[in-house]
C-alpha cells in the first residue's frame, strides 16, 4: 500500500530523515515511535504530501506520489489541531465532507454515528463548537478526519492531550475502526504503551533513521540496539 524507497528530507544542510526504506501492506496498522525530534511527524507529513521529499521515492497503492498534492493521495490525516466550522453543529461539521461526496442521508447518519461514538461525542451532535470544551473540540476534529472512509489513515499523536482513561478507550476504538474498514494505518506516537498495544508492526525511529522494525513481540523479545531496548522498556 505504501512503499518508501531511500526517502530523505533535509532542511538546508540538516538531514532530518536519512534515507528511509519501508513497505507497508494493505490492512497493516504500523506505529512509528521515537523520541521527540526523531522525525516522526516529518516522515508522516512527507507521506501525506504536506512536506516535500528531498531524495528517494514514495508510492501509494502502486503509484509514485512524490509530486502529488495531498488531496489526490486518497488518505486522511488525523491530528488534533484541525479547524472546525464554528457556525455548524457537530453533526454538520462531520457530515459536511460526506454531503460534498454525495452520500445518501442514511449513509451519512450511519458514518457520523460510528465516528462520533469512537470519540465519545454521540451525545453532542446538536451542539456548536463554542458549546464544547477544548478537548471535545479536538475530538470532533479527529472525527472529522476519520469520517471520510479513505482506506488509508495517517495519525499524528491524536490522543496525546487526552486524559489516560479516554486515551485508553479511544485507542481501542481507533483500532476497531481500522479493522472494521480493512484500512491501512500509520500511527505516530511517543507513547510506548500505545505502540505496543496498537501495532501490527512498530517502526522505531531515532535521529531520522530506522533503528528497528518488527512486531511488538519481536521488539520486546529481541531489541537489536540498546536504544530500542531502553525506549520500549521504559515507562511513558
Ligand atoms: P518528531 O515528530 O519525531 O518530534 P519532527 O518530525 O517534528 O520530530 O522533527 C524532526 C526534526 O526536524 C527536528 O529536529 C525538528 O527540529 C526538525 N524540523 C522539523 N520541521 C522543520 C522545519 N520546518 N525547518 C527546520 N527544521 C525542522
Ligand atoms: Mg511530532
Amino acid at each position: 500500500m505504501i512503499e518508501l524507497s531511500n526517502v530523505g528530507k533535509a532542511y538546508g544542510k540538516i538531514e532530518v530523515i536519512k534515507s528511509i526504506s519501508l513497505s507497508i501492506a494493505k490492512g497493516e496498522f504500523v506505529v512509528l515511535v521515537g523520541p521527540s525530534g526523531s522525525g516522526k511527524s516529518t516522515l508522516l507529513r512527507m507521506i501525506a504530501g504536506l512536506e516535500g521529499i528531498t531524495s528517494g521515492d514514495c508510492s501509494i497503492a502502486g503509484k509514485r506520489v512524490n509530486n502529488l498534492p495531498p488531496k489526490e493521495r486518497g488518505l486522511a490525516m488525523v491530528f488534533q489541531n484541525y479547524a472546525l466550522y464554528p457556525h455548524m453543529t457537530v453533526f454538520d461539521n462531520l457530515a459536511f465532507a460526506l454531503r460534498v461526496q454525495g452520500l445518501s442521508k442514511n449513509e451519512i447518519k450511519e458514518r457520523v454515528a460510528r465516528v462520533s461514538a469512537i470519540v465519545q461525542l454521540d451525545q453532542y451532535l446538536d451542539r456548536k463548537p463554542s458549546q464544547l470544551s477544548g478537548g471535545q473540540r479536538q475530538r470532533v476534529a479527529m472525527a472529522r478526519a476519520m469520517v471520510r472512509d479513505t482506506g488509508l489513515f495517517l495519525f499524528d499523536e491524536p490522543l496525546s492531550n487526552l486524559d489516560a482513561k479516554l486515551r485508553g478507550q479511544m485507542r481501542v476504538e481507533i483500532r476497531k475502526l481500522h479493522d472494521n474498514l480493512g484500512a491501512t494505518s500509520i500511527y505516530v506516537t511517543h507513547d510506548q504503551t500505545e505502540a505496543m498495544t496498537l501495532a501490527d508492526r512498530i517502526v522505531v525511529l531515532d535521529k531520522g533513521n530506522i533503528e528497528q522494525v518488527g512486531t511488538p513481540h519481536e521488539l520486546y523479545e529481541d531489541p537489536r540496539t540498546r536504544f530500542v531496548a531502553g525506549f520500549l522498556g521504559s515507562p511513558s
